[in-house]
């Protein structure tokens, strides 16, 4: 078994989307990013990567490339799978926590857990999102930020 972790930060900003673990949220600012800001599959995608030790995010999607601009966060989580299995592991579970100031994300978490579930090829049992504020402190507590953090465990299948 091997273990990955990942922390992300976006800024928010107006006139961008809020989209989280692939959920479109309605809010009045946005995550400023080069794919689609999706900030939780950032880290699902990079926990997955240093749980490899494949490098980071960067690395394998440059922010540089016009091949990566405004690409859907789930199409690099996809990327990062195949990889994932070409070296014959799999997910057992994955933890995540997005802190966020506002809006509310209670009625978007069971969506975003069964998003994660099919992008990493698991039961929504083997997924948990959690979602905190900061309590008015800091970039995420002024709304200046979104910030996420995953830790995964991973298997190898072929066991003998
Ligand atoms: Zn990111």
């Amino acid at each position: 078994m091997r273990i990955g972790h990942s922390t992300d930060i976006h800024r928010l900003e107006k006139d961008n989307k809020l989209i989280i673990g692939g959920v479109t949220i309605p809010y009045y600012l946005g995550s400023v990013g080069h794919s689609d800001g999706d900030c939780l599959l950032h880290t699902v995608c990079e926990s997955l990567i240093g749980a490899l030790a494949l490098g980071d995010l960067g690395q394998l999607f440059p922010d540089t490339s016009e091949e990566f601009r405004g690409i859907s966060s789930s199409l690099l989580v996809k990327k990062v799978m195949s990889e994932v299995k070409r070296l014959k592991y799999k997910v057992i579970n994955i933890d995540s926590t997005v802190f966020l100031e506002e809006p509310k994300l209670s009625s978007y978490i069971f969506e975003m857990r069964s998003n994660i579930a099919n992008l990493l090829d698991i039961e929504i049992n083997q997924v948990s999102v959690k979602a905190t504020t900061s309590e008015r402190v800091g970039i995420v507590g002024r709304k200046e930020a979104i910030m996420t953090e995953s830790v995964v465990l991973v298997e190898k299948t072929d066991k003998q």
